[in-house]
């Protein structure tokens, strides 16, 4: 074997790619009903730009970046997420000055230098949709009812909302010195790692999957104990227009996600198909990002989606790959010429059409035909071409008829495309 791919890093090969592609079509029509615009946003940025916006005292920045020096001796990073990247850009450009509101999403790869396994990759791929400039929590229910929109479009079921509400800058320092209080009771249960966070970011704990650490939190007081009045009033509006939209949730108050920019409303939506990586998708409220930033005062909402995870969940019955509409089966010498002019007539008008490019046999043609799981095939022999005529067969009743060689192109595409 030569040269392969890195670890955690993979290849979306022909046969899974429709997939792909039915899933970023079904984003971009329901994400642009909803309002939103796609956004393309680089891969590499300034380190500083995650180490403020994500927090340095989580996961992510702490061990996670792929982080490099460039050749100008410059810090770079290859972006672990695109949330605060797509907040930097509405600011470099001055998105707000147009409109204070943007609703936007982009699509691409992520980088995490994570443990490789099932569901967990160190490239993988996200959609995110972000909306900038508005506080109100009317648009927090919007964002969700928008997400679990399109993993319905795309065919998901069994899925659980979960939801929680992270407090804001008043309430969460008040909860984090309760957490601590009460943790530290416990710290010997704790793990290296977690007597670490226990000083930098207690609320991490909740994240440990070490089983003498999850003893240590089953009982630790639950942030909607703590919340202010405000965000009290902002999460029951949530939960208020969740229900006003039929949407089901789950309380989830160990939920407090992997980055320290949330604020309030932070959902995931978990899959019971997919084992111990159970979340699809996560998301929530992140009022303080921008300032993190060094931006202006301005409220953001949004999620992600794991490409790789919801790509696994799609239905198994449905077909993602595009067979070709037709194969020309062209075995005289004569022929081959005409197959080959029909092709390239054919291509630009859209119809998948396949032909062989060796002359071979008439039967190996159509072994080859059936391989490729063509629609119909259309059958050039010599002694039927002298007579001005062609054989369609369709390949999946076996009917044949004869076709007229004159204007083939336009009795094909009507006939094929149609189907
Ligand atoms: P996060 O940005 O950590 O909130 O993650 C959002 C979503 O991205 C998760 O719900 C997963 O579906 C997906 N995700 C996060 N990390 C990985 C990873 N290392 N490999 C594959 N998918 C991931």
């Amino acid at each position: 074997m030569g040269i392969t791919a890195i670890r955690g890093f993979n290849d979306i090969l022909p046969s899974e790619v429709g997939k792909w592609q039915f899933v970023e079509k079904t984003a971009r029509e329901v994400f642009e009903g909803f309002g939103f615009a796609e956004i393309r946003i680089p891969i590499l940025e300034r380190t500083e730009l995650f180490s403020r916006g994500i927090g340095e005292a989580t996961d992510i920045v702490e061990k996670e970046m792929y982080t490099f020096t460039d050749k100008g001796g410059g810090s770079l990073t290859l972006r672990p997420e695109a949330t605060a990247s797509m907040a930097r850009a509405y600011l470099e450009h001055q998105l707000y000055a147009f409109d204070p509101v943007a609703k936007l999403y982009c699509f691409g790869p992520m980088f995490r230098y994570e443990r490789p396994q099932k569901g967990r990759y160190r490239q993988f791929y996200q959609i995110d949709a972000e909306v900038f400039g508005v506080g109100n929590p009317v648009v927090d229910a919007e964002v969700i009812l928008m997400l679990i929109h399109f993993l319905r479009r795309v065919g998901l079921e069994k899925l659980e909302l979960q939801i929680n509400s992270l407090g804001c800058r008043d309430c969460r320092p008040r909860y984090r010195e309760g957490l601590k209080a009460f943790l530290t009771e416990k710290s010997f249960q704790l793990c290296e790692d977690c007597q670490r966070r226990l000083q930098t970011n207690p609320l991490r704990i909740f994240d440990c999957k070490v089983q003498t650490c999850q003893e240590a939190i089953a009982d630790a007081p639950k942030v909607s104990d703590f919340l202010c009045g405000e965000c009290d009033t902002h999460f029951d509006k949530v939960k208020e227009c969740l229900s006003m939209a039929n949407l089901d949730y789950v309380l989830n108050p160990r939920m407090v996600r992997g980055l320290d920019y949330y604020t309030r409303t932070a959902f995931e939506v978990v899959s019971y198909d997919l084992g111990s990586q159970n979340a699809v998708t996560g998301g929530g409220r992140y009022d303080n990002l921008f300032q993190e930033i060094g931006g202006l005062d301005i409220p953001g909402i949004g999620f992600a989606i794991g490409m790789e995870r919801l790509i696994s969940l799609l239905p198994k019955d449905k077909e993602f790959i595009r067979y070709p509409d037709l194969f020309i089966a062209a075995p005289g010498k004569g022929t081959h010429g005409e197959a080959y002019r029909l092709a390239n007539q054919l291509h630009l008008e859209g119809i998948h059409t396949e032909f062989d490019y060796e002359g071979k046999s008439l039967k190996s043609q159509m072994r080859r035909a059936d391989k490729l799981k063509a629609r119909y095939v259309l059958i050039l022999g010599e002694e039927e071409m002298k007579k001005g005529r062609a054989v369609l067969r369709n390949m999946a009743d076996k009917s044949q008829e004869e076709l007229p060689i004159d204007n083939l192109t336009g009795i094909l595409k009507n006939k094929i495309g149609k189907d």
